[in-house]
C-alpha cells in the first residue's frame, strides 16, 4: 500500500470516528427533550389526581348537605307530632302517636349518627387533599431537577460537539475533495463511508468483492470503493504491516 494511500485512509478512520462520536452525542442530545416531555406527563397527572380528588370531596359535602336536610326534615316532623298529641281523642290514640314519635325520635338518632360518620368521611377527603397536594410539588420539584440536570447535559453535549466539529473541520481539510465526496455520499446513506474488507468480503454491506477488485485492493496504488454499498475499503491487514 502506498504511503499517501496509507495516510488517506487513516484520516479516513479519524473522520468516520469522529462521526460516530458526533451521531453517538446528537442522538443523547435529541433524547432530551422527549424525556422532558414524559417527565411533564407526570406533573399533569400529579395535577388531575388533586383535581378529582377536590371534586370526590365536594361530593361529600354535597352528601353532608343531604343529611343535614333530612335531619332537619325529621325534627320538623317530631315537633309536629308532639303539637298533635294534645288532639288525641283516645288513651288508644294517644299511646299510638307516642309510640309513632319513638319511632320518629329513633329515626332522628340513626340520621345524627350518619352525620357524624360523614364528618369523618370528610375529614378523610381533606387529608386525601393534602397528600395530593404533596405529590404535585414532589412531581414540580422532582421535574424541576430532572431540567436542570437535562440543561447540564445538553450543554456538556454541546461542548463535546463543539471539539468535534473542529476536529472533523481538520481532518476533512487534509482529504481530497473527491475522496470526501465518496465518503459523504456512503456515510449519509449507511452511516459510515469507510469499512474494512475481511476474506474477500466487504464487512459493510457483507458483498463479496469481485477478483478484480480484490487484487486492487491487494496492490494498495489506488482507491477501491464496495459496488454494492460504495463505501471505501481498505484491508486492516495492510494498515497494520506498513509503517506510518
Ligand atoms: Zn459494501
Amino acid at each position: 500500500m502506498t504511503s499517501d494511500l496509507i495516510q488517506q485512509t487513516l484520516q479516513l478512520l479519524d473522520l468516520a470516528g469522529v462521526d460516530e462520536q458526533r451521531a453517538e452525542i446528537l442522538t443523547l442530545t435529541e433524547g432530551v427533550p422527549r424525556i422532558l416531555k414524559s417527565r411533564k406527563r407526570a406533573s399533569a397527572d400529579a395535577a388531575a389526581a388533586l383535581e378529582a380528588t377536590r371534586e370526590k370531596v365536594k361530593g361529600f359535602q354535597a352528601h353532608l348537605k343531604t343529611l343535614e336536610l333530612e335531619l332537619a326534615a325529621k325534627e320538623e316532623a317530631i315537633h309536629k307530632a308532639n303539637g298533635n298529641l294534645l288532639n288525641a281523642n283516645t288513651n288508644q290514640e294517644y299511646t299510638l302517636m307516642q309510640s309513632e314519635i319513638a319511632r320518629k325520635k329513633e329515626e332522628k338518632g340513626q340520621a345524627e349518627e350518619e352525620i357524624l360518620k360523614q364528618f369523618d368521611v370528610i375529614q378523610q377527603g381533606a387529608q386525601m387533599i393534602k397528600d395530593a397536594e404533596a405529590r404535585v410539588a414532589e412531581a414540580a420539584e422532582e421535574y424541576r431537577g430532572f431540567e436542570e440536570r437535562a440543561q447540564n447535559e445538553l450543554a456538556s453535549h454541546q461542548g463535546e460537539l463543539d471539539v468535534l466539529d473542529a476536529k472533523r473541520v481538520n481532518i476533512r481539510r487534509a482529504i481530497k475533495g473527491d475522496v470526501l465526496t465518496i465518503y459523504d455520499r456512503a456515510a449519509s446513506a449507511h452511516g459510515t463511508g469507510v469499512c474494512p474488507v475481511e476474506s474477500d468480503i466487504c464487512q459493510g454491506c457483507f458483498s463479496k468483492l469481485t477478483p478484480n477488485d480484490c487484487s486492487r485492493l491487494a496492490a494498495g496504488r489506488e482507491l477501491v470503493i464496495c459496488r454494492t454499498c460504495q463505501r471505501i475499503l481498505y484491508l486492516p491487514q495492510a494498515l497494520q504491516a506498513s509503517p506510518h
